[in-house]
């Protein structure tokens, strides 16, 4: 039998299952793809707050992420909460070339219950070093906000300037998550995603009440899983946001091609 592909998780544990790892492993299950990991750090963790989070030390997270690539299955990488500025460093020096495995990344720097989940010096190291290694970014607008030291952006033309700027340190394609701009009066919510050439493209969706952590962990996750398979980008985010959307009204195990199913395909606008 031939070999399967897999996803490559750098992430860390939540004890409250709520989000990290838990939600990866999750998500990529219903993607039917496959998983191995890399384990950055271990938290104790309630939906309420963080009580504590220790990182592992760094010689094991790069022998983890060495051995994970060793046998040559790995076809994507996703990494999400990274905590220190130590972990950092080796997981960049660490990862292959984006050209050879898509590499997503959830910039993960606060939970959303308010705990720092990555030391200041992380963020610095995080622009320098991780960001040219990245194929995809995917933070929210506060994330964004706080990867560029700017104010949070509060129109398209913001956002999209905020987007060209985290492309020029180095990402290749950036997917800018609109959960937190104010709520749009066609009850619909925006994600826009900047590609490699420079394209914009809007991938709306209705927006569903309430909020659900470690949607952020599924949405990258899910993207990973289809960039696994050659699914193109845009398709890839559009079918995660779908996913995310279904997640979030209930069904957290409805993954599997959504945007291929009901045929979904996201709006285009060149800007
Ligand atoms: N804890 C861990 C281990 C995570 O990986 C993440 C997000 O990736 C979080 C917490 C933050 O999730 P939330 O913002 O949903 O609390």
């Amino acid at each position: 039998m031939p070999a399967t592909q897999r996803v490559l998780v750098i992430a860390a544990t939540d004890s409250s299952g709520g989000a990290g790892l838990t939600r990866d492993l999750q998500t990529l299950t219903a993607w039917r793809m496959e998983a191995c990991c890399a384990v950055t750090a271990v938290t104790a963790q309630t939906d309420a707050r963080v009580q504590g989070l220790w990182g592992v030390p760094t010689e094991c997270l790069a022998e983890q992420i060495r051995t994970a690539l060793s046998d040559g299955r790995v076809a994507a990488i996703k990494i999400g909460l990274l905590a220190t500025d130590a972990s950092v460093q080796r997981v960049a020096a660490e990862l292959p070339e984006r050209s050879a495995i898509p590499i997503v990344l959830d910039p993960v720097l606060v939970a959303s219950s308010g705990g720092a989940l990555l030391e200041a010096d992380g963020l610095e190291r995080l622009r320098r070093e991780l960001l040219p290694r990245v194929s995809l970014l995917t933070p929210n607008l506060p994330e964004a906000a706080a990867l560029l030291g700017a104010p949070l952006a509060q129109s398209e033309p913001q956002m999209l300037d905020q987007m060209r700027a985290l492309q020029g340190m180095g990402v290749a394609a950036v997917l800018l998550k609109g959960g937190h701009e104010a709520p749009a009066v066609d009850g619909q919510v925006t994600d826009r995603l900047l590609a490699p050439d420079g394209e914009l493209l809007r991938l709306r969706t209705a927006r569903v009440p309430g909020s659900r952590r470690g949607t952020g962990c599924s949405l990258a996750s899910a993207i990973a899983a289809q960039l696994a398979v050659g699914t193109p980008l845009s398709c890839a985010c559009a079918g995660a946001q779908a996913y995310v959307a279904a997640a979030l009204a209930g069904d957290p195990w409805s993954a599997t091609p959504l945007w291929h199913a009901v045929g979904l395909q996201p709006s285009v606008e060149s800007r």
